[in-house]
């Protein structure tokens, strides 16, 4: 008989007890507005912020409404105006783009390898085409990030990284988030923390701190920051940048604190889910496995491996195949968006060139969460079903030639 697993792709855990605790305490005064404080009092947006910095090693931190915000705002903060070309990777989701499209620049697409990774070399082929580049570490997957940065610095690109998949992640020992001018990180439930939504961002650029705290909604209410630069450099800015409203509030930020703390352990318990399926997928005939480099330290929050150069009705009968065993695979090639999944040809508010490489890639990219509800055994077994069907599927292929 078939094995099937019944859990869900998308139930996450329960928030901590210490976070609900917090949560409460915020509830019962009722200063849920980051700037509304008691004489004295440190509000838990503030102190969140100061956390992160120091958590991050960085000198500046700002909590806001949503990872995607964090995006917009980083491109406003470092000078990105309307009609403007800004870098970004064809692999990420629909709020990257996005988050260009929304202030008016236009995003020029960037190819994936078959690491799964930003193209270094089309990259390199592309730099004289823009100022910045928005990075997105996609399904947490981290590229070369010295070369990257060598070939950005001497080109004179400014760098943003989007770590909505790479929080608690690093390269070479420095955490993603701290190689770019600007870390973007999201807050939202399917993300490495869970406030339902919000985000960070973190620099040490003062300028770039300022206008992103003032971009955010601070009015002149800057000073109760706590990790924001000093009121000399709010002096320089203060008049010329737009409040955007999109602040963090008391309750969130109260409810991310106790997770933050424990981000470390949790990243260990994805970790050992993520190997757990890797191996139980290794060595399956038509299954190209992603294999991780040295360098990097990930957070197996979702896992992905390739079905290359397979026909699309093939791929999707795997996915039919293995939902009908309870296991939810994404296929990132899917002609149509489904879901979260996403083909830079699908945002046609920004104009692409055809990318027959990454073309390849992306249609053989199939895609799986990882929640921490799910037992070692679960994972096991899920393998032991995506082994099977890519197999009955594969072998079906190989005879029908
Ligand atoms: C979720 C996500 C974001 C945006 O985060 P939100 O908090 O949902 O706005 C940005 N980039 C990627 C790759 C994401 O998956």
């Amino acid at each position: 008989m078939n094995e099937i697993f019944s859990g869900s792709f998308t139930q996450q855990e329960p928030i901590p007890e210490e976070a609900i605790e917090a949560a409460v305490a915020v509830l019962r005064h009722g200063r849920l507005h980051r700037y509304n404080t008691a004489p004295g009092e440190l509000g838990e947006t503030a102190l969140l912020e100061q956390e992160f910095a120091a958590q991050m090693g960085a000198k500046y931190c700002l909590a806001v409404a949503s990872g995607g915000y964090a995006l917009a705002t980083a491109l406003r903060a470092v000078g990105v105006k309307p009609g403007d070309r800004v870098l970004t990777n064809a692999f990420t989701l629909a709020p990257v783009p996005g988050s260009i499209a929304s202030v008016g620049a236009v995003p020029v697409y960037v190819g994936v390898t078959e690491q799964l990774v930003i193209d270094l070399d089309d990259l390199a082929a592309k730099l004289d085409q823009a100022k910045v580049l928005m990075l997105s570490h996609m399904r947490g997957h981290l590229c070369d990030m010295e070369r990257l940065m060598a070939l950005c610095d001497a080109a004179g690109v400014t760098v943003i990284e989007d770590c909505a998949h790479t929080m608690g992640a690093s390269w070479n020992g420095v955490p993603s988030g701290r190689s770019g001018a600007v870390g973007c990180y999201s807050c939202q439930t399917y993300k490495h923390v869970n406030s339902g939504e919000g985000g960070l961002l973190i620099t040490d650029d003062e300028e770039i701190a300022a206008r992103a705290v003032m971009l955010s909604g601070s009015y002149m209410l800057f000073e109760r920051h706590l990790a924001a630069p000093g009121a000399e450099v709010f002096e320089r800015i203060k008049y010329q940048t737009p409040n955007i409203s999109g602040r963090m509030d008391n309750l969130r930020a109260a409810i991310l604190r106790p997770q933050l703390r424990v981000l470390d352990q949790q990243v260990a318990r994805w970790n050992e889910r993520y190997r757990a399926i890797e191996a139980g997928l290794r060595g399956t005939p038509g299954l190209t496995v992603i294999d991780r480099p040295e360098q990097e330290v990930y957070v197996g929050s979702s896992i992905q491996f390739l079905l290359l150069d397979w026909a699309a009705e093939k791929v999707t009968d795997v996915v039919r195949r293995c939902a009908a065993r309870g296991v939810e695979l994404k296929w990132f090639g899917a002609a149509e968006p489904v879901g979260f999944t996403s083909r830079y040809d699908s945002w046609r508010y920004a104009p692409s060139a055809p990318m027959p490489q990454s073309d390849r890639v992306l249609a053989g990219i199939v895609d799986m969460r990882v929640p921490l509800t799910f037992s070692l055994e679960d994972c096991a077994l899920i393998a032991r079903i995506i082994r099977a069907e890519v197999g009955a599927v594969f072998q079906g292929q190989a005879v029908a030639g």
